[in-house]
């Protein structure tokens, strides 16, 4: 545990800015009770601090001058080096230079240096399309080590960039990774092989869905109002998705499946272009494409069409409709 309180800055480049919308949602404690309680000091924030223009380029020279002490950089959004790896699509305002510039000048300076998002940690949304921009994340150019400060960098305290993958993140996957920090116990074991933190990526989305039963029998879904699993049809890759979000819910109880929404992995780099619509799940021979990953492909065609054999009544009924049609009987009790 740090004695003072550690010095953050967080900056936001080519991204929509729906992380730090998702952080400021955070609950139990709220934002600034978690910064406070984890001994977090907002050096500057663009959309949680009042400074602006002068006043924060003058921060951001003292960091670089050693004058402040940079505790831990966050960046959200992807940086963009186009056009010719110039960086000068995405300028700091109030400067002469490429906010990359600047990115890569404090990342120098900083004990820990977090991507906050799919966007800053791998390129995200925003490299999607052909990529017009040249964005790539900190670390990261989608699955490919290397991004902005190259496959070796490590700051100060000599780890790599921490990637808080999402899109957006949830709140408390920054708080309690930042938290972590604070405490002086994340380390590079605390990270998975794409740098994100485990402590929420060690879990898979499938994990708690209460699709699950559904699931057991492929009971699946036609139409994105049905209660059924959303994977056999509608592009659910909850099975191979690594976060929380069934049992960590979103906004004090939703989640994308809750929500009537397929996982569409956006904690995973090249999330963002499956090569196929989103709600829609690839097949060869009327067979899923991408089954779970444990999972051998005989298996999964052999206990899917035992399951889809053994089907309840209710589930197959109920897979379908956009509210519970049949419910569960009492054994023993006929009606
Ligand atoms: S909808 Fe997706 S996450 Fe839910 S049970 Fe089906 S495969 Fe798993
Ligand atoms: S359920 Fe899937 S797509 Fe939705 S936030 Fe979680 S990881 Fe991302």
């Amino acid at each position: 545990m740090h004695d003072q309180p550690l010095n953050m800055l967080w900056l936001q480049s080519g991204g929509c800015g729906g992380c730090t919308l998702s952080m400021m949602c955070a609950e139990s404690p709220e934002l600034f009770t978690s910064f406070e309680a984890a001994g977090i000091h907002v050096l500057w924030h663009p959309s949680l601090s009042e400074a602006s223009g002068n006043a924060v380029t003058q921060t951001l020279e003292a960091i670089i001058n050693d004058e402040v002490k940079l505790d831990i950089l966050c960046l959200e959004g992807a940086v963009v080096r186009g056009p010719n790896n110039t960086g000068k699509f995405h300028m700091m305002a109030g400067t002469s230079e490429p906010m990359m510039h600047w990115i890569k000048k404090l990342s120098l300076k900083a004990d820990y240096v977090i991507a906050v998002g799919t966007c800053a940690a791998y390129g995200g949304i925003t490299s999607g399309g052909g990529n017009p921009t040249d964005a790539c994340g900190m670390q990261y150019e989608g699955k490919r080590r290397g991004g902005l400060l190259g496959q070796d960098f490590r700051s100060v305290r000599k780890l790599s960039v921490v990637n808080i993958a999402g899109c957006p993140t949830h709140p408390n996957w920054v708080t309690e990774t930042l938290a972590q920090i604070v405490l002086g116990n994340f380390t590079e074991s605390n990270m998975d092989e794409f740098g994100r933190p485990r402590s929420y990526v060690d879990q898979l989305v499938h994990h708690g869905c209460p699709r699950n039963e559904y699931y057991e029998f492929k009971a699946s879904a036609k139409k994105p109002s049905d209660l059924g699993c959303l994977m056999e049809n509608l592009g659910c890759v909850g099975t191979q998705a690594h976060a929380d979000c069934n049992t960590r819910l979103w906004n004090g109880g939703g989640s994308c499946l809750r929500g009537d929404y397929p996982c569409v992995n956006c904690t995973a780099p090249g999330f963002e272009e499956p090569g196929h619509p989103f709600t829609e799940t690839p097949k060869i021979a009327g067979i899923p494409v991408g089954l779970p990953t444990d999972m051998p492909k005989a298996w999964f065609v052999a206990l899917a069409s035992l399951s889809k054999a053994a089907t309840p009544e209710r589930l197959k009924l109920n897979a379908v409709s956009d509210h519970v049609k049949v419910v569960q009987g009492i054994r023993g009790r006929t009606k």
